[in-house]
């Protein structure tokens, strides 16, 4: 077996340490070894998983005097229930325990870390030794209009959220009966089973690892202590959000338990595609063709922005894939209080159809231009002629091509 380091020496504590202080100087080593801040890191890890060990034992009424008594000794055979520490825990159980010390509302990680593992809603949390704890962060996706995304918009969302049942106040209790302490796993909600010579822990059977047991259960609820119930939400989608905004709402989460505080709501938008604009953060990019003739001689159009038609004006010659930027005519930034821009992009309409005057105009108008209006078919003209005769000089018998 191997040698383990003694509880005590594992959270820097004297023998007599209090529960408070053992339960910080937990919360110290689990701040600096959690494996969410130390991605990879197995020593960070294991140290978590001793810490964790010897934080489970001390703040057990239950083992700490047993372990003060015999040392890990205490629980190497696992005489009778209880006991069985003598294998190592494993990281998803120490990362449980670690939740249910510190993951309720109170203190432990700051808002901004929970934030940072938003990613995978790790949500929820223990409870304290009231049975109090945090509701789960929820996640809702809400797909808008390039408009509403634009120029903002209220919503009404309706979500099922679980809360504590409204008949038992959460205690799954019925009327006066009360909760009571489960005495086949003496409230730790984790037993120890022996199979020959491997101690196994598993959530207690009777209580279902709540570590409690409810005599008479509430009958609105089925002593679950819980409900779901629909809320009604109003959202304030800010103008300039994008594909990927999150919206955080602080506490309209999931309920918490038995009177704890809730959990937040993070509402994650999805900008749908519009026919007309596109957008690059908070610039805008519309796509307009314009008649062959503004663009030979130039003129003034209209274009559509987010503020309705803008009058552009189109220099002579302009080509197509020109692109013009009308500044300030973008969508706001949600964040810095800026206005992105407004890209046009010229392309050049053919026009189709042509018959009787305007047709006639436009063959007198072929016979009358020169060579060089048109400069790019000028060019390619001369390089040509440059090609042919040179090819004529390399292979002189044959002719003109
Ligand atoms: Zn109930
Ligand atoms: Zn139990």
């Amino acid at each position: 077996m191997s040698q383990k380091r003694d509880c005590y020496d594992v959270l820097g504590l004297a023998r007599d340490a209090s529960e408070d202080q053992v339960k910080k100087a937990y919360r110290k080593l689990a701040m600096k070894y959690h494996p969410d801040r130390n991605p990879g890191d197995k020593e960070a890890e294991e140290k978590f998983k001793e810490a964790t060990e010897a934080y489970e034992i001390l703040s057990s009424a239950e083992l700490r005097p047993r372990y003060d008594q015999f040392g890990w000794g205490a629980f190497e055979r696992g005489n009778g229930r209880g006991g069985g520490f003598g294998g190592n825990i494993d990281l998803e159980e120490a990362m449980r325990a670690f939740a249910s010390a510190f993951g309720g509302g109170g203190g432990g990680f700051g808002g901004s870390f929970f934030e940072s593992l938003f990613g995978g809603m790790g949500g929820g949390g223990g409870r304290d030794s009231d049975g109090r704890s945090r509701g789960a962060d929820l996640r809702y996706d809400l797909e808008i209009d390039f408009e509403e995304a634009a120029f903002g918009a209220k919503r009404e969302l309706t979500l099922d959220v679980v809360e504590d049942c409204a008949a038992c106040h959460g205690t799954g209790a019925d009327g006066k009966s009360q909760r009571e302490t489960c005495s086949a796993c003496g409230g730790r909600g984790m037993v120890v089973q022996n199979m020959g010579f491997v101690h196994v822990r598993q959530p207690c059977p009777r209580c279902g690892g709540t570590g409690e047991i409810i005599r008479h259960p509430c009958r609105q609820c089925g002593g679950a202590g819980r409900a779901k119930v629909a809320r009604k939400i109003s959202l304030n989608i800010p103008a300039g959000v994008d594909t990927g905004s999150r919206m955080r709402l602080a506490g309209k989460g999931e309920g918490g338990a038995r009177g704890g505080p809730p959990g937040d709501l993070f509402v994650v938008l999805h900008v749908r595609e519009h026919a007309l604009f596109s957008r690059e953060g908070a610039d805008t990019r519309c796509e307009i063709p314009i008649p062959f003739h503004i663009a030979a001689l130039g003129g003034e159009i209209q274009v559509p922005t987010l503020r309705g038609d803008v009058p552009l004006k189109i220099p002579a010659g302009t080509q197509p894939g020109k692109v013009f930027v009308l500044r300030g005519l973008g969508l706001p930034e949600v964040r810095g209080g800026g206005t992105g821009d407004h890209y046009i992009a010229v392309t050049i309409e053919v026009p189709t159809g042509l018959h009787g005057n305007a047709a006639d105009l436009l063959a007198a108008f072929g016979a009358a231009v020169k060579e060089s209006n048109h400069p790019r078919l000028a060019a390619l003209r001369k390089k040509a002629a440059a090609f042919f005769s040179r090819k004529k000089t390399l292979d002189p018998t044959q002719g003109e091509p």
